[in-house]
């Protein structure tokens, strides 16, 4: 074995280094016999030098295996998860897994918070009263084996290495690098002790990818790289130029999300949700298609059997359950201020990074991982794209606690939306899907 200098100076003069090679690098890391800052020169020779599929894969279950890879092995059934790449407005999860754990397919999920512009589904699980999301890895096994669904945050046993690294990956400049992202993602889905994966890979302004160009490559990347790590694993490229659905928030997203379970919702909410939901019974094996798919999940819907499963979920994780019946128990701030078109026209552009920001400074988001945010706070996005508007409509609504917190954003806000005299298409919501169907 060479010595991790030599493994470092391989990488940065382009070789190929082999999975033990890269193997030994890690657990040297998680050792300390690895320094950060050799760690962060490895880093950067990976951003500029690149990984193949094979050392991808390597540097997937190295960090993998510096943790815990829970065990579902009691769980009966084809344990399927769904992954985002993040981005404004995206309460997705908080229907789906209930969703598709009522037609069948068993949902283990660890989610994230949110940091920057994108929110994250613990922030938003958290505006339940009394719902935990720090579970021991026993009562999550539990959980899903009992109801059918668990949502957690990621535990100190899941991928420690790549907490790490990513860490100093976040400080170095070397996060926007597709293989070190694939094995990050992949790494932590791992260790949930799935058999499949469904990702859902946004593009757009308000998306880490920006470009429809580095989304498709990150989205096949995603899909090679998990597929030779033994899972099913598809990805849907989806459009996130604007805010997914009217709530961007947490609590004001949670009930939105309840929405849909109860058979409402924003019609791009509960398309998204439906397009991941159908992917992941197929997977599963409960539906022979996506259209037998949809209309399981339909059922689950109009029967209320997706509901009741949420409900389940949400008392077992110690929330109160009635919030599923009665989405005003979620507590929204009371004060309204309203942003409205400046003229008449055609809305050409909702801006879901701007909004995503001023979110942020409404205290919904952090900016530094140790900030608190306001569960209450929050803004309603009437304005869609390709919408005729006229001087004075409301385009958006803030929700604040008091009227004096939503000047500093309100400015953000109205140009957050670009009014045009023609009218332009608005962009469809699925942009592709990989393995192509
Ligand atoms: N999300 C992750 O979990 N890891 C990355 O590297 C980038 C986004």
């Amino acid at each position: 074995m060479r010595t991790l200098v030599e493994l470092i100076a391989a990488k940065r003069d382009g070789e190929t280094l082999a999975a033990a090679e890269i193997g030994h690098l890690v657990a040297s890391f998680a050792s300390g016999a690895l320094a950060d800052y050799q760690m962060t020169a490895w880093l950067m020779a990976v951003f500029f030098r690149g990984l193949d599929d094979q050392e991808t894969v390597a540097l997937t279950d190295a960090m993998l295996y510096s943790g815990r890879v829970l065990d579902l092995s009691a769980v009966p059934g084809f344990k399927v998860d769904k992954h985002s790449t993040g981005g404004v407005g995206d309460k997705v999860s908080i229907a789906l897994a209930p969703l598709v754990a009522a037609c069948g397919v068993p949902v283990p999920m660890v989610s994230g918070r949110g940091l920057g512009h994108t929110g994250g589904t613990l922030d938003k699980l958290e505006a339940i009263p009394g719902f935990s999301t720090q579970l021991s890895a026993a009562d999550f096994a539990r959980i899903v084996g009992e109801v059918g669904c668990c949502m957690i945050g990621q535990t100190a046993e899941i991928a420690p290495a790549d907490r790490r690294m990513y860490a100093l990956r976040d400080v170095t400049a070397t996060v926007e690098c597709i293989p070190l992202i694939v094995a990050s993602i992949l790494s932590k889905k791992l260790a949930e002790g799935i058999d499949g994966l469904v990702l859902d890979v946004k593009v757009g302004r308000g998306a880490f990818m920006k470009t429809e160009r580095d989304a498709r490559a990150l989205a096949e990347a995603l899909v090679r790289v998990g597929t030779r790590a033994g899972k099913k694993v598809v990805a849907l490229l989806t459009d996130m130029e604007a805010p997914l659905g009217v709530a961007v928030g947490n609590a004001v997203e949670t009930r939105e999300a309840l929405d849909v379970l109860a058979g409402g919702g924003p019609p791009d909410l509960v398309e998204c949700t439906m397009r991941l939901g159908a992917e992941m019974l197929v997977m599963g094996g409960v539906a022979q298609g996506n259209a037998d798919a949809g209309a399981r999940l339909a059922r689950a819907i109009a029967t209320g059997a997706a509901a009741r499963t949420a409900e389940r979920m949400i008392a077992a994780q110690g929330g109160d359950p009635r919030v599923v019946g009665d989405r005003s128990l979620l507590e929204v701030a009371r004060e309204e201020v309203v942003v409205e078109a400046a003229h008449d026209g055609y809305l050409v552009r909702v801006d879901a990074l701007a909004i995503g920001l001023a979110a942020v400074a409404m205290g919904a988001g952090r900016t530094r991982a140790d900030q608190r945010v306001d569960p209450a706070v929050g803004l309603y996005i009437d304005g869609r794209p390709g919408m005729r508007v006229t001087r004075g409509q409301a385009l958006a609504r803030l929700r604040v606690r008091s009227k004096e917190d939503a000047a500093p954003v309100v400015e953000r806000v109205a140009g957050s939306f670009e009014v045009g005299d023609a009218p332009r298409a608005a962009r469809a919501l699925l942009l592709g899907r990989f393995p192509a169907a």
